[in-house]
């Protein structure tokens, strides 16, 4: 008999465990079939729906258009001036200011890791929608960046120097000397091929930066299909640490670094659905005090490696 419930990451199809997710961050309810893969771990949906894009409505965080006319207060100014002497002091050497002033601040400096990168390496975000993100790098002084996203509504150029492009990673044909996916990959299908698209665009000795959500973690487990971060339809896989593993080594790049970023919203957003609410619903559900205990939870799950999201850090070598 066959079994479509073969996973895409290790090529198990025994003992994968099946189970209905229903789509719940619009409140949809549209139910999905997904599965967790008996020996990688990896949860994944049996098959991406073919109208996924009924799932990305206009308005999606992603997709948001950046308003530049709008003049930044003096606090903001003097915040980005703070961040901007940060990310010199981490990229010229010293980490001291930025552990002081940057990271604080802005939550890309702790992605940047001194030697890694320059202000003129090439840089590409893969899954950047807007470009949001780009944007705000080419303010602190980064110079050779790119974006890709294949569903924004078509090509953006932000100006000369920064262009986001309406394309698939398989479309790209430059090499580059740090790729990073912020909150992307779990979007994407076939992530085996996605690795070795990876591993054709980064220079020799570059490195790639992926930020996804983990199922090898505590809300996984605690929560299951009420998880947060499970978010059916839109996340196809949700990766563990040996699912990660087995991808980087049958595409010959060297995990090198992972930390943990994951947050209380890992709690806040799972105990909403779990009462049918949304994750944005501004109802007043948790006190201070259950938010101060979430937030230390999830501190201490992000020390033991059972936080619900991560930052892998591999290199082609
Ligand atoms: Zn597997």
């Amino acid at each position: 008999m066959e079994n479509n419930n073969t996973c895409k990451v290790c090529d198990n199809a025994e003992n994968n465990k099946a189970f209905v997710a229903q789509e719940l961050q619009l409140g949809l309810k549209d139910e999905f079939d997904y599965f967790e893969c008996s020996s990688c771990g990896c949860v994944q949906i049996k098959e991406p729906p073919e109208n996924i894009g009924k799932y990305y409505p206009k308005d999606y965080y992603s997709f948001r258009i950046i308003d530049s006319s709008k003049k930044p207060s003096l606090t903001q100014k003097v915040l980005f001036r703070a961040g901007k002497l940060g990310m010199r002091c981490k990229i010229k050497n010293s980490n001291f200011i930025t552990n002081l002033i940057g990271n604080k601040l802005y939550p890309y400096h702790k992605w940047i890791i001194k030697d890694l990168i320059k202000y003129d390496s090439s840089i590409l975000d893969v899954g950047c929608g807007d470009g949001n993100l780009l944007l705000k790098l080419q303010k602190f002084g980064f110079k050779n960046l790119s974006g890709a996203d294949p569903f924004i509504k078509e090509t953006i150029i932000h100006n000369p120097s920064l262009i986001i492009q309406k394309k698939y990673i398989y479309e790209l044909t430059e090499q580059y000397d740090f790729i990073m996916f912020h909150h992307s990959f779990e979007h994407m299908d076939n992530p085996m091929k996605i690795f070795n698209e990876i591993y054709r665009l980064l220079k020799h000795n570059a490195s790639v930066l992926i930020r996804i959500p983990l199922a090898s973690s505590y809300a996984w487990k605690k929560y299951g299909k009420y998880w947060v971060q499970l978010d059916a339809p839109r996340h196809f896989y949700l990766h563990t640490i040996n699912s990660i593993s087995i991808l980087a080594k049958k595409a010959n790049l060297k995990l090198y670094k992972t930390e943990f970023d994951s947050a209380y919203t890992q709690f806040t957003g799972s105990e909403k659905y779990l009462l049918n609410l949304a994750p944005t619903d501004d109802k007043q559900v948790f006190n201070k005090k259950e938010i101060a205990r979430y937030k230390k939870l999830a501190r201490q799950l992000n020390k033991t490696g059972e936080g619900d999201s991560a930052c892998f850090y591999l290199k082609k070598e």
